[in-house]
């Protein structure tokens, strides 16, 4: 099969008129002709590598009901009592993105409205911002005493709850499968042929059987959460095993919130309120946790958001680092750095695993970042274009919010802060090869290159707004 396209994303920037042949799955030189057949495309990018994603929680999410077109409380509540009363979803079933700003009478549903349709069947409504819920009766039952953030006479739960929904309420290990198959499906169509995800020891045995039974074609980095770092210290797994398809990461680790809750950890206060978010953890404890990570030959990926947990974390890194960062340790959103903060990880060799897509829809002028966090720390956030100036690696990523790369390349490029935008071919660096070196494998993925996977996907044009043509995956096409 030959590949012609009238531009191709080669060495970082677009070239005209390419012609690659694909050998079982592999970009060989071109005039190797294997076949007559022939594919002609206007624009070929590699597979997009999304670099921090939640691909199962986001195949949760799709699944489930949603109520983001009901237009009133009365429209929702015929639409919950029908999902209910179709027996189609299992109990206790989760209704996503209710947004009473949308609904006539701008007010949250009660519980007892609630109760009058669902009956003894528990139902949640989470709320489009993922950090409000409602529970009727029946599901409030099922949340342990005591459970922070939980308003057992209103049903209204917040924070804890609904941003730990899938803890809180389990889903079968069968539906997990079924979720990671839908996101797979939407994932692809956006070209993403990669994805780093978080799990625990059941998603990754999920992944395992999936990819057995020959149904997983997205090439998974699998993270884990770091209650589970003992456990792979004690099987001697490290960073890095497994195949070409599904690979063992690293270890996430949370220094803060998110500036949406409130709860990324900042050195002033947010806007309108005397505190400035919290460090989940100690400069000292993070230290003596990256010890014992690098002692175990396990990456870890720590997200910090805020000033001051970008500012704790990357001290907590200085002696851990001081003879190279080879592990490749990454700090996950790194939003709002100082100029100092971008030297002292450039200097340390820090990854940086950026999701532009927060650009797109918080980092606007008078957007949730303005609001929250007022004129001058607004301006800190995201700046690409200085990370990259100042020498920082960084690969795009999209926190499955949503997952499309020309939302977040869009995010990108069009960067309020003019200074900090970069340009459409930098932008795709980031969102392919750049993933690839963040897990060790740019050595076979993330570029169009002979000897390189044949991973790429035709686009119609080379602006942000691009359009999908076809998604390839080791040189067979899998969207498109
Ligand atoms: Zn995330």
């Amino acid at each position: 099969m030959v590949v012609r396209a009238k531009k191709a994303f080669i060495e970082g920037r677009f070239k005209e008129d390419v012609e690659l042949a694909i050998h079982r799955g592999i970009f060989e030189e071109s005039g190797f002709l294997i076949g007559s057949k022939k594919l002609e495309f206007d624009v070929i990018v590699p597979g997009f590598i999304d670099s921090h994603t939640h691909m199962w929680q986001y195949g949760l999410f799709i699944s489930r009901p949603n109520l983001k077109e009901t237009t009133s409380i009365k429209d929702a509540l015929e639409f919950i009592e029908s999902v209910v009363n179709s027996g189609a979803y299992r109990p206790p079933i989760i209704f996503e993105e209710f947004d009473q700003s949308h609904w006539t009478e701008k007010r949250f549903i009660t519980k007892k409205e609630l109760d009058r349709v669902t009956g003894p069947t528990p139902v949640i409504l989470r709320r489009v911002c993922g950090h409000i819920a409602i529970a009727n009766s029946a599901a409030i039952k099922l949340i342990p005493p005591g459970t922070p953030g939980v308003d057992k006479k209103t049903g209204l739960l917040l924070e804890e709850v609904p941003l730990r929904i899938n803890e809180y309420f389990p889903p079968d290990y069968e539906d997990i499968k079924l979720a990671i198959l839908s996101a797979q499906e939407k994932m692809l169509s956006l070209g993403i042929t990669s994805v780093h995800e978080f799990g625990s020891p059941l998603i990754f045995r999920a992944y395992q059987e999936l990819a057995s039974a020959d149904l997983l074609k997205i090439r998974v980095y699998h993270n884990f959460y770091e209650r589970h770092l003992d456990k792979i210290i004690h099987l001697g797994l490290k960073t890095g095993f497994g195949n070409k398809l599904l690979r063992i990461g690293g270890i996430k680790v949370f220094m803060d919130g998110s500036v949406g809750g409130k709860t990324a950890a900042f050195f002033t206060n947010y806007v309108g309120e005397k505190q400035h978010g919290k460090l989940l953890r100690t400069k000292e404890e993070l230290e003596k946790l990256i010890f014992k990570a690098q002692d175990n030959g396990i990456q870890l990926l720590v997200h910090a958001i805020g000033t001051r947990a970008i500012r704790t974390a990357l001290l907590a890194f200085k002696n851990a680092l001081a003879g190279g960062n080879y592990l490749r340790h990454r700090i996950e959103h790194f939003e709002f750095p100082e100029e100092q903060d971008i030297k002292l990880a450039s200097s340390m060799g820090i990854l940086i695993s950026a999701q532009p897509n927060f650009v797109t829809r918080w980092g606007g002028i008078n957007g949730m970042y303005h609001q929250f966090l007022g004129d001058e720390i607004w301006r800190l956030n995201n700046p690409f274009k200085k990370m990259s100036k100042l020498g920082l690696k960084i690969a795009f990523g999209s926190d499955a919010m949503p997952p499309s790369p020309s939302y977040g390349i869009k995010g990108a490029i069009e960067h309020p802060i003019p200074e900090y935008s970069i340009s459409f071919e930098k932008a795709i660096e980031l969102y392919t090869s750049m993933g690839a070196f963040f897990s060790f494998e740019e050595d076979f993925k993330g570029k169009i290159e002979p000897g390189y996977a044949a991973d790429f996907v035709a686009l119609d044009k080379t602006s942000p707004d691009f359009k999908i043509q076809s998604v390839f995956i080791n040189g067979i096409r899998v969207s498109g």
